[in-house]
């Protein structure tokens, strides 16, 4: 019998497994199997998107631009807050089939990632009403300055933090008055679907939100590729986005893309060595699938065998298991595909010559032991590459110079932590390094108003704040003259 999509129930709440195009939903010939991280289990029958369906949702969007671009901004902003109210009054539903779609841990989605999606609506939307009040005179005339809405938007994200990671697009998107095509990853592709049902509740306008399902590798490229788009937000992995950039470049579609890192976390001897260790430990969080995870630790030599005795007794202490149990640290990773890949970087590694200082193999399933490596020379793998999963390394140093050609000597500039006691260090370091972000004693303090973005081969461009709407508006400078008015009174 051939599978089909429709409704699934996931963990109690049912979720629609089709397609949402201008405010239908709308099916697929084919389906793809969506599985739980956590036992396997297969969890619904999602429509497989093709450029058909692509292409109709791209008209949907282009059909209800020009609507929702005249939607006076503190309606577009009403609105948008209306959907955070839905995502707040959904938040238990939305925390368990993320958790039973990715398998990041239900307190986190709870507690902090849920509360962040409806955050992420509400301050775009008081973000845009503080916008085109720059008014500047030039001799005389007037300069006023318009965020223009771009036009329909393609949106593309991927399995680590899936609604986060959309609404952090879609939002601002959204509150610039643009229409919005989302793709979310098919290894979590089920919160995006109950965004629909919320976003549809709120009462935003069938076509400003379009959701397509399916494998990007098939509905991509006609995504990225169509003339009517005009932005393209990516978040995913680096050779993804130069398809994309490739795929957008006839066009000159401005493109976004939020990509890897390869972070580092400095400890100097004069840090406070329990800080350092709390901080090291918590790369872990996600079983270490975070973009930003300071995943290579640089030690100064003098504290590094009390930091490796410290780090050790902590990260043994985690207790593994079923993301939907509170005393649970770490779940499973996203799929036995993501499982597979970290278990070769790790035996590649320890062919190398590492030394597993923890972990360093399967525990069944989809989970994998919180790692360790020690003794990785600059130029291996292990130190140049992302694993995204619960795999640290950790090399030692001697003085400032060496600690910042240590940081900065890879291909990423996403983020970096430093921890250090001397305040003047902090300053001289942070300087040097080659990083969208750095942490100074802390670790994922993100606050929405800040440029967020990477360096290098991390990524193109920055959102956030005034960023996000740099990005998805076209800024237009009208210059008037004090002359030439016909008095009509
Ligand atoms: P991925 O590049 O494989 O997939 C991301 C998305 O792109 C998915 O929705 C996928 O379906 C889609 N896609 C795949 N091929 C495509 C194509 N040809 N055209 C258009 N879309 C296509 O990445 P992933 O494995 O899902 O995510 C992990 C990566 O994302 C890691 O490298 C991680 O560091 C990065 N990431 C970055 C950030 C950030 O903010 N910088 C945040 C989270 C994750």
């Amino acid at each position: 019998m051939p599978r089909e999509s429709g409704t699934a129930v996931v963990a109690g709440v049912p979720v629609d497994t089709r397609h949402w195009i201008g405010g239908e939903r709308v099916d697929s010939a084919g389906t793809f199997t969506d599985l739980s991280p956590i036992d396997g289990s297969e969890l619904a029958e999602i429509a497989r998107g093709t450029a058909t369906e692509a292409a109709a949702a791209v008209a949907a969007a282009k059909a209800a631009f020009a609507g929702w671009a005249a939607t006076p901004p503190a309606e577009r902003a009403r609105v948008l807050h209306s959907i955070a109210d839905g995502v707040e009054r959904r938040l238990d539903d939305l925390a368990i089939v993320e958790t039973t779609d990715n398998g990041a841990l239900l307190r986190s989605h709870r507690r902090g990632v849920m509360p962040r999606v409806a955050h992420n609506f509400r301050f775009f939307a008081d973000w845009l009403l503080t916008l085109g009040h720059d008014d500047f005179e030039t001799r005389g005339h007037t300069n006023h300055v318009d965020w223009d809405p771009a036009g329909p938007c393609v949106l593309i994200t991927p399995w680590n933090a899936p609604l986060m990671l959309a609404t952090w697009k879609v939002a601002p998107a959204l509150a610039a008055g643009n229409t919005v095509v989302l793709k979310p990853a098919e290894w979590s592709p089920l919160t995006a679907s109950l965004l629909a049902d919320i976003a549809a509740e709120a009462g935003l306008p069938a076509g400003v939100l379009n959701i397509v399902q399916g494998y990007g590798a098939e509905i991509g490229d006609a995504l990225t590729s169509h003339p009517d788009v005009r932005r393209i937000s990516f978040t995913g992995s680096v050779p993804t986005a130069r398809r994309i950039a490739a795929s957008a470049a006839p066009q000159l579609t401005p493109v976004s893309l939020e990509l890897g890192g390869k972070s580092p976390l400095l400890v100097f001897a004069d840090a406070d060595l329990d800080l350092a260790v709390d901080l090291a430990v918590e790369q872990y969080d996600n079983a270490g699938q975070v973009c930003l995870a300071g995943t290579r630790l640089l030690v100064e030599e003098a504290v590094a065998e009390e930091f490796t005795r410290r780090f050790t007794e902590k990260a043994s202490a985690l207790r593994q298991g079923d993301p939907r149990d509170e005393t649970t640290d770490i779940g499973p990773v996203i799929h036995t595909r993501q499982l597979e890949k970290i278990d070769g970087f790790v035996r590649r590694a320890v062919s190398a010559g590492a030394r597993t200082v923890i972990g360093g193999q399967p525990r069944g399933g989809n989970f994998y032991a919180p790692t360790l490596l020690t003794d990785v020379a600059q130029d291996s793998e292990i130190v140049q590459e992302e694993v995204f999963g619960p795999v640290l390394t950790l090399q030692t140093f001697t003085g400032e110079d060496e600690a910042v050609r240590l940081a900065n000597d890879t291909r990423f500039g996403l983020a970096a932590t430093l921890v250090t006691g001397d305040r003047e260090r902090a300053d001289r370091v942070s300087a040097q390094l080659v990083a969208g972000t750095v942490w100074v004693n802390c670790f994922f303090v993100r606050d929405l108003q800040a440029p967020f973005g990477g360096s290098r081969q991390s990524g193109v461009g920055r959102e956030g704040g005034t960023w996000s709407f740099d990005f998805y508006c076209d800024l237009k400078n009208t210059v008037t003259a004090p002359k030439g008015w016909q008095d009509r009174g």
